[in-house]
Order: structure tokens, then sequence, then C-alpha cells
């Protein structure tokens, strides 16, 4: 097991990178901009590759490394499905399962700090974002914050997790790394109040000063989609009414890059067969099952995802393994769905 605890001093934040070993998969929480190059030096030291990252919640504080990271190492993005955030690649909610080789996180919706704020559990280590700090919690005075939800979080979900659950906050600024939720439980003042209204008169007298950063890390950490610029014009990215009508002529391949627990979720599109993105190399590469099938029959691959941005990196590496006649669908099976495409639940 790999486990890193990375540290951004400018706004004190912890960046978690777990992989279950060298040579494996690995997965990014929280990562921030500032930090990318040091990132993916590690990810080479460490001989790991990354193939997730996600945000715990909207940072204010501090601009997100996750569209950069997709960018450099086409990982897959990862936030809440609540997250006000442009796009990113795969959106989780309450107890979703988010899996890399190895190791499974799961999601815990805990609202308060902000709208969208989530928990990750993994074994006995929760990493909390801003919903539990050491000795403190995550101010709930902007980005759609609620004591009231806070206290809903931290008493109803995180404070039942086991005592010897470890703690890894998103921020300190104290100097503390870990904590366990039993230690929480009996010294962080925070958490020594006898109802949600005296939790709401505690935070409603904090008086925090707005984040040094908050007026450029909230509109930048909202645009982390995948530049929706140029090559979206480009003859590969098709529109959902030009996806459906090829969709009706048989005429394509039509292929889900998502993720089993994605398919189970949210449905497919009938008729389509599945590669997931993680393991895409496989099925391009020579001899790859898709690579042959398209020289074979030249007929033309359409890839889908979530929302299009996988399906977009799919179309860019086949590109580059030397393939032609690959397109995507522009949305993915969201805007899909939207437009009224049938949809059928994986057998
Ligand atoms: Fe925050």
């Amino acid at each position: 097991m790999i486990f890193r605890q990375l540290f951004h001093a400018e706004s004190g934040t912890y960046t978690y990178l777990l992989a279950s070993r060298s040579g494996g998969e690995a997965l990014i929480i929280d990562p921030v901009l500032e930090r990318v190059d040091r990132y993916v030096k590690l990810f080479e030291e460490l001989d790991v590759r990354l193939v997730k990252a996600l945000d715990t919640h909207v940072h204010a504080d501090h601009i997100t490394g996750l569209g950069e990271l997709r960018d450099r190492t086409k990982c897959t993005t990862v936030m809440g499905k609540e997250s006000p955030v442009d796009v990113v690649s795969m959106r989780v909610k309450d107890g979703d399962s988010i899996e890399i080789e190895g190791l499974a996180l799961t999601a815990l919706y805990t609202p308060g700090h902000t709208n969208d704020s989530y928990c990750y559990l993994m074994d006995d280590h929760v990493f909390t974002g801003d919903t539990l700090l050491i000795r403190g919690t995550g101010r709930t005075d902007f980005q759609s914050g609620s004591p009231r939800a806070q206290y809903d979080s931290l008493f109803n979900r995180l404070l039942t997790l086991p005592e010897d659950t470890l703690v890894y906050p998103g921020h300190d600024y104290k100097g503390d790394t870990v904590s366990t939720i039993g230690e929480e439980k009996r010294f962080n003042p925070r958490l020594q109040v006898s109802s949600v209204e005296a939790y709401e008169t505690l935070m409603g007298r904090l008086n925090l000063p707005n984040p040094r950063l908050m007026d450029v890390a909230v509109p930048a950490n909202m645009q982390i989609g995948l530049a929706q610029d140029e090559r979206e014009h480009a003859s590969w990215a098709l529109d959902v009414s030009t996806v459906m009508a090829a969709w009706r002529a048989k005429d394509s391949t039509l292929v889900d890059l998502r993720e089993d627990s994605e398919r189970r979720r949210d449905g497919l599109i009938p008729g389509s067969v599945h590669a997931p993105y993680p393991r895409l190399g496989e099925f391009i590469e020579p001899g790859g099952i898709l690579r042959e099938m398209a020289l074979a029959t030249g007929r033309r691959i359409i890839f889908y995802c979530a929302f299009g941005e996988r399906s977009r990196m799919a179309v860019e590496a086949s590109q580059a393994e030397g393939l032609g006649n690959i397109c995507h669908l522009v949305g993915g099976i969201d805007a899909w769905k939207k437009a009224g495409g049938a949809v059928e639940t994986p057998a």
C-alpha cells in the first residue's frame, strides 16, 4: 500500500496519494494546481499511474489541480453530483464506490461546509475534506454552507464511524496531520455541543475573514472541464442528434467507456459495447479488440462516457495509436438522456 500525505503550505491544504502497489494504479484526493509538477514527479518516482483525481468539494482557498492532472495524465476527474463545476469526468453520489486497482473508497455525502462536500472512506481511513478538521470543522458561511447540514453530517454520519477510524482532513493550519474519530469526539471543541441549535450559534459567531484567494479560486474551480474549445467542432466531435441518427441507422459501433458502477446507476445506450476507460489501451493497441474490429469492418466507432471527457481523451488516444474513423458523443450519456435517447439497464 502506498499512502502519501502531501502539503501545500500557502493554503494549508493536504493532498493524499493512494495506490495499492508500485507499478499499479493511483488515486489522488484534493490536488493543488501549484503542486502538480511535484505530484507528477512523485508518480514517476513511486512508479504509479494516476487514474483518478477527486476533489472533496469546490475549494475557495486554492486552485484545484484536477484539470491540469487530467490534461497531463489523462486521468478521470471525480466530484459529487451536487458540485457546481462545469464538467468532471465522473460524478458520484452518497454510497457510491470509487475504485482503482486494489483499492475502493466509499463516497459519503456530507454537506455543510459547502453543499457539495463529500468525505471518502477507505477501510479505517476517512478523508474528511473540510467537513471535519483536527480540533475544528470547516466554516459554513459561504458557498451554500449550512451549519445545520454540517451538524447532521458530523453527528449522524462521521461520528458514527468506529472510534479508531483515522481522520485525514483536507486542511490543517497548526501542524497536525492525523486524528481519530474518537479523539475528535472527545477533544474537538466544535463537537462539544448539545444540540443543532447550539452548533448553529457557535458557527454563526466565528466571523472569519474570507480566504485570500476566494475571488480567484472559486471561479477557476468552477471551470475545470476539458476546454470546450474549437476541437469540439472537430469532425470527430458528434452532437447528440448526429449520434442518435447513427444509432438508429446502426451504421456505427457505440463504445461505452464508463465503469460498471456508472452503468448500473445511470443505464447505457442499447446495443453499445463496453470498454472501460482505464483499460482503453488494451482495446486500441495492436491486437486489441476495438482496433481489430475497426480495421476488419471499417465501421465507425463512437465513444461515449458520462459527460464527454473520457470519450474525447479516448479519441485522441486512438488517433495517437493510428486509428481513424473514431468519434465521440459530446456531452456523453448525460446529453443523450436529456435529449430523450433510449437507455437500458445492464444485464
Ligand atoms: Fe473548503
